[in-house]
């Protein structure tokens, strides 16, 4: 039986892959994992909006409502410029475990609805934490419903961040903002990699 398990980074990316995914697999369940959303009351709101979401959709959700801060914080620290790559590992490979213990015979990711993430980047992560588990790493590029996920967000009423979640993203977003652009060079620098960095080679 095909079975899915897909990790969501919030409820408002989860909603155009739950969409276009319903009828391609007999069982499809949520993975919530987010360890790394600053500050805390942020993480909050978005685990709020996912437990409204599950309520109004009728989902079945695993949570995993654990706040390492201060561990995600000393994985990154020093190479904060490859923050993504730690981000989107972990991410996966709880997914994958969980996927495994469930019986699962693939594991998907949120992370694939949003225009700022490196999909390629994430496919071969997922690829490869999939060949090492035995569940398979089912990819689509759910960026074509980005409209019509922001639509069923509005329509829902569902709390939308301003920001991807760490707390150098959330500086990305505003710190820029009133400094006539003199910061934009640190947007978007944790999402740059190496070939072998992705590998883990
Ligand atoms: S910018 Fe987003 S994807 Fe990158 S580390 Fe921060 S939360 Fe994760």
């Amino acid at each position: 039986m095909e079975s899915l398990l897909i990790h969501a980074c919030c409820a408002n990316c989860l909603l155009y892959p739950l969409k276009v995914l319903e009828g391609q697999f007999q069982r499809i369940m949520v993975f919530w994992y987010n360890p790394n959303i600053h500050p805390y009351q942020e993480y909050k709101r978005r685990l709020d909006a996912m437990k409204q979401l599950e309520e109004r959709w009728n989902l079945r959700v695993i949570y995993r409502d654990t706040y390492p801060i201060e561990e995600w914080l000393q994985a990154v620290v020093f190479r904060e410029e490859k923050r993504c790559l730690y981000c989107y590992h972990e991410r996966l490979l709880a997914t994958a475990q969980v996927a495994k213990r469930g019986n699962f015979s693939h594991f998907t990711t949120t992370l694939l609805y949003s225009k700022q993430q490196r999909h390629e980047i994430i496919k071969e992560i997922g690829e490869s934490i999939g060949r090492r588990y035995g569940v398979k790493f089912f990819y689509q590029d759910f960026r074509e419903g980005w409209k019509e996920g922001i639509r069923l967000s509005k329509g829902l009423g569902l709390y939308r961040q301003q920001y991807c979640g760490c707390i150098y993203s959330e500086k990305e977003r505003y710190y820029s903002q009133g400094k006539g652009g003199e910061h934009r060079q640190t947007e978007k620098v944790g999402l740059s990699f190496t070939k072998e960095e992705v590998s883990g080679e």
